[in-house]
């Protein structure tokens, strides 16, 4: 999969990408990524790339011709490629997002600055908007390497053979189950004894319902789309009764 991330800071996806994974994914040719510095599409001598807002107000906004011309550059060699502005106006980024995403070949990544980019940018040149989160970073290149991260765990190979990104929190709308490795005990605190049972099916089980002990606690809102037998809905009911004993309530 490639992706061509248009940027006015390219340098700043010189290191986070080249390391563990995404470095393997990308020696191994499993994941292409290129930038594009925004800036080398001006036609004028100081380079501007901003201008201030028509109707006053404060910061500046990206103008639409280097833009323009950047997109057209990558667009030039493959007209299918998808070409998504990071924006917290755009849709929220997930896994369900990642996963969809991961299935295109060629995306095009557009990183705003300042107060963002001219809308004539959007309406003619952009296919989906994203956001990372109902907050306001200084720049889309941050968001552009979450983005890249998610998807690219999608795509196989990434995560070598055996590991599957179906495993991980999100998967069926549950968040994973809580993990522990060697030593036995640290500070008093030990691991749960059916882990160390050699029993697939008890491991399996108990994994199963921390996965739903842990969604109905953090993130009930998950369970709404989570396919559960009615076995498992069950054992939800038991620890909210659980719970509200506890609470006295
Ligand atoms: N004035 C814009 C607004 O209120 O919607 C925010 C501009 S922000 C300071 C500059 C750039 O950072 C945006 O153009 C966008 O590319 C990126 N950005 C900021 N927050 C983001 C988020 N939550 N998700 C994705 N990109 C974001």
């Amino acid at each position: 999969m490639r992706f061509d991330i248009l940027t006015l800071f390219p340098d700043m996806f010189s290191s986070p990408l080249k390391e563990s994974i995404m470095g393997r994914a990308i020696e191994k040719g499993l994941v292409q990524i290129r930038t594009v510095n925004i800036r080398d599409f001006t036609l004028d001598k100081h380079q501007v790339v901003d201008d201030t807002p028509y109707g006053g107000g404060q910061g500046m906004v990206m103008k639409v011709e280097p833009v323009a011309r950047a997109i057209e550059s990558v667009k030039s060699k493959n007209p299918s490629a998808l070409t998504i502005y990071l924006t917290p106006q755009g849709k929220p980024f997930n896994q369900d997002l990642a996963r969809r995403l991961s299935s295109q070949s060629h995306l095009i990544l557009l990183c705003g600055r300042y107060e963002g980019v001219d809308e004539r940018v959007r309406e003619l040149f952009i296919d989906e908007e994203i956001s990372i989160g109902d907050y306001v970073l200084t720049g889309g290149e941050l968001a552009a390497m979450v983005v890249i991260d998610a998807i690219s765990r999608f795509i196989p190979g990434v995560l070598g053979s055996e590991r599957s990104a179906e495993e991980d929190s999100f998967f069926n709308s549950l968040l994973e189950y809580p993990q522990y490795t060697r030593p036995f005990e640290f500070r008093g605190k030990g691991v749960p004894e059916v882990l160390l049972s050699g029993n697939h099916s008890a491991i399996s089980l108990w994994r199963r319902k921390e996965a739903l002990r842990r969604t109905l606690l953090r993130r009930p809102d998950l369970l709404a789309k989570a396919l559960l037998t009615e076995e498992e809905k069950g054992f939800l009911e038991e620890i909210l009764n659980n719970d509200s004993k506890s609470d006295g309530s």
